[in-house]
């Protein structure tokens, strides 16, 4: 559906999924938090489309760790201020982006930070 077709950071994750109040819940012990599921939510609602229908994501600029029994960690990100990812459609889609808000893991060093998104075309 789309191609990288530049990448300043080169590495990204596939697996980790994104956060939600769930998922916050059992790894930070947090309540309602603000998250990147309900950013999907909320913005795919508005083109007529559920929870159900928001498929895997890719997490830019995050980084994660695999143990060797498979368990999986959010670890400190890899990415410098300036960093950048180009994509080019291959076909009309709908991309939904969250900068993510979580500030109780390291992938944005605690502190999410704006981002800048030019769309062309
Ligand atoms: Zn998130």
């Amino acid at each position: 559906m789309m191609t990288v077709t530049e990448d300043s950071c080169g590495y990204h994750d596939t697996l980790a999924g994104c956060c939600s109040c769930e998922i916050d819940r059992v790894r930070y012990g947090v309540e309602k938090t603000e998250s990147c599921r309900t950013n999907f939510i909320a913005e795919l609602a508005g083109w007529g489309m559920s929870p159900s229908e928001i498929v895997s994501n890719i997490n830019f600029f995050m980084s994660v760790a695999f143990a060797e029994d498979g368990a999986v960690k959010i670890v400190e990100g890899v990415s410098k201020p300036g960093d950048r990812v180009t994509l080019r459609a291959e076909m009309p889609v709908i991309a939904v982006l969250s900068n993510c808000p979580q500030e109780h893991n390291p992938a944005a060093g605690f502190a999410p930070t704006p981002i800048e998104v030019i769309v062309s075309g």
